[in-house]
């Protein structure tokens, strides 16, 4: 994928017609585990291979990945197919043994990122190296914290950087493992147009059936490539056995995904129109999400009143939020008709949602 606004330098020099690729599994788990999925993959569009060597669990007593031994078996996965390697490195110690091991890429994963101190760590073992440093996206949705990361780095003169999206946790249900908030990552694009964007369907999807769509999604939103975790035998991984693929799928994915393509200035034009379309039907999602949200609050905020007897309608509270909004909605660029038209409605929608709580 081209774009003539975007100044690019290690992407470019991979010199690809396609998105880019990364894959392999969560984890490392063998030498014949690692050696057999990259042989798989070796004649297949993917450029890079991955695999944790060192795992961050959120719960202890489950597999932490193999250590620096894994190190030796992607050398392997260099020598024997010739496919670039990255692994995560989460401290100092992970960073001198990668760089000693001559991975080509390293990534920060998302636990990482939510630490300015660690990130200041592994920027200041990094200081000046030429190896592409990818940084995943925080576990919440920060994105001060998620360019935070990168700038840390920057500033310690690691110039092939670029970012991984990879969803955000939240207390609420979803049939996502990690929900997209896409509009994050294309506000993070917004800012940093220059910074290669990844995306890792697999830890936002946490199965594999949604890891077509998703790695559509992102392809549409101009994203410059795609990291998703590829197994031989995914049912019996070692760590997130539920969204891997074996290789076959993953060649089938790549197969099926859709590349616009934009060489003429029509095509341009129209390319661009696509974006900007995906970007608004990304933000009325998250409308509809935070609208959906409110409405379950008001039902609950019923289900009190209720309880106690008091009135729907409280007209001093209301006024309030209608004053707040306009002053909040003019920052914003936002009409006061606007704000107030807008919020009439959403007010006369919460009271649907309380007196049917009341009533029902
Ligand atoms: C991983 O890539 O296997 C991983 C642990 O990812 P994240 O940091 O996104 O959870
Ligand atoms: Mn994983």
């Amino acid at each position: 994928m081209e774009n003539s606004k975007k100044m690019r330098t290690w992407l470019d020099d991979f010199g690809l017609d396609h998105p880019l690729v990364i894959a392999g599994p969560c984890s490392a788990e063998t030498e014949e585990q690692v050696l057999k999925i990259a042989h798989e993959l070796k004649d297949t569009d993917v450029t890079v291979y991955r695999a944790g060597i060192w795992k961050p669990r959120t719960r202890p007593g489950m597999f932490e990945g193999v250590g620096a031994i894994g190190l030796d078996w992607l050398k392997k996965v260099k020598e024997e197919t010739g496919l670039m390697t990255t692994t995560e490195v989460a401290n100092k110690d992970h960073v001198k043994l990668a760089l000693e091991a001559d991975i080509d890429i390293l990534w920060i994963g998302a636990r990482t990122t939510v630490s300015p101190f660690i990130i200041q760590e592994i920027a200041d073992a990094l200081c000046g190296t030429d190896k592409i440093v990818l940084v995943k996206n925080p576990v919440n949705p920060d994105l001060a914290l998620w360019m935070g990361g990168l700038e840390r780095l920057y500033t310690a003169d690691i110039k092939n950087l670029g970012v991984i999206h990879r969803g955000f946790s939240t207390y609420d249900k979803s049939k996502y493992r990690n929900t997209p908030e896409w509009q994050i990552a294309v506000e993070f694009q917004n800012n940093f147009p220059d910074i290669p964007l990844i995306c890792d369907p697999s830890h936002i999807a946490g199965r594999r059936d949604l890891i077509f769509d998703l790695s559509q999604r992102a392809l549409d939103l101009n994203f410059d490539g795609l990291m998703i975790e590829t197994h031989w035998d995914p049912d019996n991984a070692w760590s997130d056995a539920k969204q891997q693929v074996t290789p076959k799928r993953l060649t089938e994915i790549m197969k099926d995904l859709k590349i616009r393509q934009k060489t003429t200035d029509e095509e341009g034009y129209q390319a661009e129109l696509e974006t900007y379309r995906e970007q608004i039907d990304v933000t009325d999602q998250a409308l509809l999400d935070a609208l959906g949200k409110r409405m379950k609050i008001a039902a609950s905020i019923g289900k009190i009143k209720k309880e106690n007897n008091v009135a729907v309608l409280q007209n001093k509270r209301w006024s309030e939020i209608l004053e707040t909004m306009k002053i909040e909605g003019e920052q914003r660029g936002l009409s006061e008709e606007f704000i107030s038209r807008i919020f009439k409605s959403i007010h006369q929608e919460s009271i649907n949602h309380q007196e049917k709580v009341i009533n029902g």
